[in-house]
């Protein structure tokens, strides 16, 4: 029988560490339990909030309806070839175990994606990536269920509409799915991928392994990004803007020290950690809210207590980026609930 928690705090359900009531809280560790929480939902026509390990969320003071907490766990086989395998992991999993698990096992391509904290299901929203790879180049298949209708569906890689940092899961055509599943095509020949330039000159050898990689990506993280565990934050709070090519190459006139990094024939990436940096935000703080020192694209709360004060600070820095350069930041975390 799941059970509904009435007006429940998330404050340790987030990694920014806010305060956040939820009107109606259920955590859900079987399909029965999931399906029985989105038919309470729809009896009181409530919305629906999923949450994983809250690590890309801005949660308001607030968050009506009900909040559904995915822990539905469990990993398989489903496909195996002398080459490679598919890996159907449950959306309540959490990442990290899954990197290490498969390195493990002697399933490799994920190790790039080492301790990025969250969960599987939450993967695909964004399409998480670091250090040159993205979830979408290992994806199969995800499993969804249509809170429309109710049906079970497999998305191929394609239907997921992965990009930087979005998918179709962040649009009003996948906003009504629940992640159920992820299926990962995962290689059983050792192969590594340093080309990412950090990466690169931690692991120079060329008879690297796929866990010499996992072990230099942790302490690579270890050692430029504050441990949410200690310093609550949500990773990077804005996203790498991408332009024309045409505003590229004016600011590479204007500015010749900023990194660009060109995306396809027409845009280029710039670096909003640069641009930060260049305006003097790293370590400011106001109202117990901070750019971290490790890294200018990390906020840190230091002692806020609600979201408002971290969007009022994180307004400021990309009025002023927006000022300085005419370059619009766009918030990576999502922010959901009313103030
Ligand atoms: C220190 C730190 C470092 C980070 N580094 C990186 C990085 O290198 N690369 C990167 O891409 N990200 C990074 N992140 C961001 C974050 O870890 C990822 O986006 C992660 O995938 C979020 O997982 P989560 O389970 O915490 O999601 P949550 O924050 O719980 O949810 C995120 C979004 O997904 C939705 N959601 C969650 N589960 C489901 C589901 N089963 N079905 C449908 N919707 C769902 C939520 O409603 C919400 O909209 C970092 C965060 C931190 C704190």
């Amino acid at each position: 029988m799941l059970k509904v928690e009435a007006n429940f705090q998330l404050g340790s359900l987030n990694t920014l560490k806010l305060e956040c009531i939820a009107e109606r809280y259920a955590h859900v560790s079987t399909t029965g339990e999931l399906r029985e929480a989105v038919s309470e939902a729809h009896q009181h026509s409530a919305n629906i909030n999923l949450l994983g390990g809250g690590s890309n969320l801005i949660l308001n003071r607030f968050l009506p309806g009900i909040t559904i907490h995915m822990g539905l766990r469990g990993r398989e086989l489903v496909e195996e070839s002398a080459d490679d395998v598919v890996v159907r992991l449950q959306a309540g999993e959490d990442w990290h175990e899954t990197v290490l698990w498969a390195n493990a096992a002697g399933y490799f391509g994920l190790e790039n994606l080492a301790l990025i904290p969250g969960s599987v299901g939450a993967a695909p929203i964004q399409n998480i990536g670091a250090y040159g790879v993205e979830i979408a180049q290992l994806i199969e298949c995800v499993h969804v269920v249509d809170l429309r209708c109710g049906d079970i569906q497999s998305l191929t890689v394609a239907e997921c509409c992965l990009s930087y940092r979005n998918s179709v899961f962040k649009t009003p055509d996948g906003k009504h799915l629940i992640i159920l599943a992820v299926d990962l095509r995962l290689s059983k020949r050792p192969f590594v991928n340093t080309s990412y330039p950090a990466l690169r000159e931690a692991v120079p050898n060329e008879s690297a392994t796929p866990s010499d990689v996992l072990e230099a990506v942790v302490a690579l993280r270890q050692s430029k990004l504050p441990d949410p565990r200690v310093d609550a934050n949500v990773g990077s709070f804005f996203k790498n803007p991408i332009v024309d090519n045409v505003t590229a190459a004016h600011l590479q006139r204007e500015y010749p020290d900023m990194p660009q990094y060109p995306v396809d024939a027409n845009t280029v990436k710039l670096s909003a950690a640069w641009m930060i940096d260049q305006l003097g935000w790293r370590g400011a703080e106001k109202c117990g809210v901070a750019v971290s020192e490790k890294h200018a694209l990390v906020v840190i709360n230091k002692c806020a207590r609600y979201a408002s004060e971290v969007i009022e600070f994180t307004n400021k820095i990309a009025y002023s980026v927006a000022e300085k350069y005419g370059v619009s930041l766009d918030r990576e975390p999502e922010l959901v609930g009313s103030d």
